[in-house]
């Protein structure tokens, strides 16, 4: 995919109401952008979340096995949190 030729198609698109602000390219490039960092869905994530965890409980080193998760973890503080949260509840289950 061209992101010049996509952005000049949005361009034209807009231009026929309003000229398009350089705020709403960068706006549209940032979303681009992630887009493209954050190849998981945070469905998907969720669905391998508990996969990661299990990995880190048995002290392999889940961020290199899964680095796409990590890195989905790094950007979006939901799958974050629930992932801190899953953490918590396996390693105190493993306590008891
Ligand atoms: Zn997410």
């Amino acid at each position: 995919m061209n992101i010049q030729e996509l952005i000049q198609r949005v361009r034209n698109k807009l231009s026929r109401k309003d000229d398009l602000s350089i705020e709403a390219v960068h706006g549209f490039l940032r979303v681009l952008e992630q887009v493209r960092e954050d190849e998981l869905s945070c469905v998907e994530i969720h669905q391998k979340l508990d996969e990661y965890v299990e990995l880190e409980i048995k002290k392999e080193d889940a961020a290199h096995i899964m680095p796409l998760i990590r890195e989905h973890l790094d950007l979006c503080p939901g799958c974050c949190e629930e992932y801190e949260a899953l953490l918590d509840v396996v390693e105190n289950s493993d306590q008891n």
